[in-house]
């Protein structure tokens, strides 16, 4: 069957859990070859195909995309996703957290994308989506590092749609509210009292639930595809509404 992404091909950092993980199946059911970079790429479905990666490691990723590319016969599409989180406020993250967070969440983004150029530059569709958050664009209580790695994520997205607009390659950004993954899972048992924190979670989107992997992924999908051709340099936000509504509180049920 020929559905819009055939003949196309996909690599996905942090391919291997929850947001990435969605958004490789999905585009693989769409009709893309993916192949999935992570720390971990176990246990992922076929067609999937995944190369140890470390997006903290310049060598690491030079390494993966190469293999990647040589294994799919090109790169159409790069989903820059891998990420890892960071709580607290300017206090309470010493200097060489920022440093990690910042290499994974920002710089990982930087490597990926500078290693795959090379083939995007090939590509008659070529497209970038970065995994941004709400983080980048409201101020959140307790997520100043990691706030902080988003919003550089976000404004990193803008300068490479407009370097890279006149070779053809385009440049997005999505940007999820709290989405229900194995990382917000963690989260959750990590809290004194994990059923009020997701139902404070719940609250916090206009929607009143978490957002889902797969919405995440449909939008990551859209930007992905040619359909997308004149859309460079912009956000999809999948956040229940956080960015943009302003509910008057419930009354009382
Ligand atoms: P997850 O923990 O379920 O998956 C993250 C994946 O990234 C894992 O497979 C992990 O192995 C991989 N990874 C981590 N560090 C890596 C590294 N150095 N190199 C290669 N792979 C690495 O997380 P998720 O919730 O699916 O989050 C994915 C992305 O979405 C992240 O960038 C995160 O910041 C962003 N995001 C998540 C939420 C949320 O609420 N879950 C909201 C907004 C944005």
């Amino acid at each position: 069957m020929t559905t819009d992404l055939s003949g196309l091909t996909a690599i996905i950092t942090g391919g291997a859990s929850g947001i990435g993980r969605a958004t490789a199946q999905l585009l693989s059911e769409r009709g893309a070859d993916v192949a999935v970079l992570d720390l971990h790429p176990d246990n992922l479905p076929r067609p999937l195909r995944g190369f140890t990666t470390d997006v903290g490691d310049d060598t690491s990723v030079r390494r993966a995309v190469t293999a990647a590319a040589q294994d799919l016969g090109g790169i159409d599409i790069l989903v820059n996703n891998a990420g890892i989180g960071a709580t607290g406020t300017i206090e309470d993250n010493p200097d060489e957290q920022w440093h990690a967070v910042l290499n994974i969440n920002l710089l990982g983004t930087v490597r990926t994308t500078r290693a795959a150029l090379p083939y995007l530059r090939s590509s008659a569709h070529a497209s970038v989506v970065n995994t941004c958050s709400i983080a980048a664009t409201a101020g959140l209580p307790h997520r100043a590092l990691y706030s902080a790695s988003k919003g550089a994520v976000f404004s990193l997205t803008l300068a490479m749609a407009a370097d890279h607009v006149r070779e053809g390659i385009r440049v997005n950004c999505v940007t999820p509210g709290t989405v229900d993954t194995p990382w917000v899972a963690r989260l959750l048992n990590d809290a004194t009292d994990p059923a009020a924190e997701r139902a404070a979670l719940n609250d916090r989107q206009p929607t009143g639930r978490l957002v889902s992997a797969p919405e995440v992924a449909a939008a990551i999908a859209y930007l992905a595809s040619p359909a997308a051709g004149s859309t460079t340099g912009t956000t999809i936000a999948v956040d229940g509404g956080m960015a943009g509504l302003r509910l008057r509180p419930q009354p009382t049920r």
